[in-house]
């Protein structure tokens, strides 16, 4: 097969760098084009260079439309209201859209949904193998375990992070939810403070640290009488993210349009 040729936008974002290595480290994958939102310092450079690279004659352009037309898969990890748009552009193009952004709004999940019906989308709050593997074990322990004990995610970041709990917390809660037949919007538990009162059987509680440069660390904890379960990832490097896109991408390429995981893409999905 040729090879696949790949847009990174939010070239210039931590995750974006990774990216922009990883896809060259990959002699399957072509980059065609590096985005940054308009008025970005960084258009007009290279983004090999931008990345730590030697040049590799792509220049970071904020002209998504025209290098979408000429690519077969698009890596997102943004922030939503770019992502929103990109779906849009991406399945204007039919092209892959590899997204990784998390803190959707409801409203942006369903613009998303929208634009599945046109073009493959991979969507995960983690790309990471660890942290979906995870997320099949939770779901799992959920199911055999039940409200006797207790869940709770925990999770810590860098303290450069916008949004929380992270996506990860969330799939992972999500999880948890699914191995117990209930919903997070019902059950899940995001803020105590105060008097809260006893913890009600059947909450799936989450807990957000920040600080220093913390790629990413989460707990789920089942926590029973006198016994305590806790099934933990820490991710050590922004690369385990940007394989797993990557791998998505290839997976989704001559996929029919839809709405896919990372459980999808690893055959985790049950
Ligand atoms: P970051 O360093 O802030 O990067 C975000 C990039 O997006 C920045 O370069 C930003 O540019 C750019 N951007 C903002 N609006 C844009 C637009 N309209 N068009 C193009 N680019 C735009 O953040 P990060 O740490 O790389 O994380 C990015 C996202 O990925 C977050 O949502 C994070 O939670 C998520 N993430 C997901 C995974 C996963 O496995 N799913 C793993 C890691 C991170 P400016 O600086 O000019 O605003």
């Amino acid at each position: 097969m040729t090879q696949m040729r790949l847009v990174v936008v939010g070239a210039s974002g931590r995750m974006g760098r990774v990216l922009i290595r990883a896809v060259d480290e990959a002699p399957d994958l072509l980059l065609v084009g590096a985005i940054d939102q308009p008025g970005s310092e960084f258009i007009g450079r290279d983004a090999g260079e931008l990345a730590g690279l030697p040049p590799l004659g792509v220049k970071i352009s904020d002209d998504a439309l025209t290098h979408f037309a000429a690519a077969d898969g698009v890596i997102d990890f943004t922030v939503p209201q770019a992502t929103v748009g990109y779906a849009a552009l991406a399945a204007q193009a039919r092209i892959v859209h590899v997204i990784g952004t998390t803190g959707f709004s409801p409203e942006d999940e369903e613009k998303i949904a929208a634009a599945s019906r046109h073009a493959a989308i991979v969507k995960s709050g983690n790309m990471s193998l660890g942290v979906n593997l995870l997320a099949a074990l939770v779901r799992r322990v959920a199911r055999t375990l039940d409200e006797g004990f207790d869940i709770e995610v925990l999770e810590m970041h860098h303290n450069r992070k916008i949004d929380a709990p992270s996506g990860t917390a969330l799939l992972l809660g999500q999880a948890a939810a699914q191995g117990r037949g209930v919903t997070l919007e019902e059950n899940g538990v995001f803020t105590r403070h105060g008097h809260t009162g006893a913890r009600k059987a059947g909450d799936i509680g989450f807990a957000t640290l920040r600080g220093g440069s913390v790629v990413g660390e989460h707990n789920v904890i089942f926590a029973g009488q006198a016994e305590r379960i806790e099934l933990a990832h820490k991710a050590e490097d922004r690369g385990i993210f940007a394989r797993g896109a990557l791998a998505a991408a290839r997976w989704a390429r001559g996929r029919k349009p839809g709405l896919y995981s990372m459980a999808d893409v690893l055959g985790l999905a049950d």
